[in-house]
C-alpha cells in the first residue's frame, strides 16, 4: 500500500526559532491520524507543511503522486455575518456547480442547512460547512486544524463522528489537530504527540498511557 504522505527528518524553524525537528510521520490511505501537543508544539506547523503551504528548512515531504488534499484551516478568519447562502458559499471559491456542492454537504451533515444564510447557523453547522468546502475536490487526505474549537463536547463528539462517516464513504485518509484526546480518541486509528518532535506514536490507547504523553498533558 503506498502511503499519501511521507515527511523525512523535517526541520521548520521561524525567525531562528526551531519549531519542528526531526520531524518524520507517514499518513496510510483511509487512516484517521490525531496530532495532539501542547500550543505552540508546532502542529499547525507541521498540517500546513504537509499541505504545501510551509517549506521545510530541512528534510522532505514526500506525497504521492496527484494527491487532492481538502484543507480545513485552524480559525478561519471570517465574517460572521457573511451575507450569503451555504449553498453560494461553497460555490463560489472553485465555482462547482450546485449538484457537487449538495453532494458535499450531504456527506459533511449539513444539507438541511444548504439555503440558510451563513450568519444563522450554529457553531457546529459552520464548521460542517466548512468540512464540505473541503470535500468538494474529493481529496485523498483531509486535513482539519482543531475543527471542533469552540464546541461543547457532545458537538465535537458527532463531528467526529461524522468525520469517520466520511472516511468510511469515501476512503480518504485525514489527519487532524486536537486538544481533546478523550473525546477524538475512538474516532482515530493512530495519534501522534508532537512537542516540536513526535514524542510518542501510536493507538490512542498506547499514546494516552504513554509516559511522554503523560509527562506534557498530566495523567487526568
Ligand atoms: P500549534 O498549532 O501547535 O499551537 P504552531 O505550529 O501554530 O503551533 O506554532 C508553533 C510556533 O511557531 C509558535 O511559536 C508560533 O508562534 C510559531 N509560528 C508559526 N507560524 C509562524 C510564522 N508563519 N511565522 C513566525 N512564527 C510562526
Ligand atoms: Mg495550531
Amino acid at each position: 500500500m503506498q502511503s499519501l504522505v511521507q515527511t523525512h527528518d523535517i526541520a521548520v524553524g521561524f525567525g531562528g526559532r526551531q519549531v519542528l525537528s526531526h520531524v518524520a510521520i507517514t499518513i496510510n490511505p483511509g487512516e484517521i491520524v490525531t496530532i495532539v501537543g501542547p500550543n505552540g508544539s508546532g502542529k499547525s506547523t507541521l498540517l500546513r507543511l504537509i499541505a504545501g503551504a510551509v517549506k521545510p528548512d530541512h528534510g522532505q515531504v514526500v506525497r504521492r503522486p496527484g494527491l487532492r488534499i481538502g484543507y480545513v484551516p485552524q480559525k478561519l478568519q471570517l465574517d460572521p455575518t457573511l451575507p450569503m447562502t451555504v449553498r453560494r458559499f461553497l460555490d463560489l471559491p472553485r465555482r462547482c456547480d450546485d449538484a457537487t456542492a449538495l453532494v458535499a454537504l450531504e456527506e459533511a451533515g449539513v444539507s438541511p442547512a444548504a439555503d440558510r444564510q451563513m450568519s444563522e447557523l450554529s457553531g457546529g453547522q459552520f464548521q460542517r460547512v466548512l468540512l464540505a468546502r473541503a470535500l468538494l475536490n474529493q481529496p485523498d487526505l483531509l486535513i482539519l486544524d482543531e475543527a471542533t474549537q469552540g464546541l461543547d463536547q457532545p458537538g465535537s463528539a458527532a463531528f467526529y463522528q461524522r468525520i469517520e462517516a466520511v472516511r468510511d464513504k469515501l476512503g480518504c485518509g485525514v489527519l487532524m489537530v486536537s486538544h481533546e484526546l478523550h473525546v477524538v480518541m475512538s474516532a482515530s486509528d493512530r495519534v501522534i504527540c508532537l512537542n516540536g518532535h513526535v514524542c510518542c506514536e501510536g493507538t490512542p490507547d498506547v499514546v494516552s498511557s504513554a509516559p511522554e504523553y503523560r509527562e506534557l498533558f498530566g495523567t487526568g
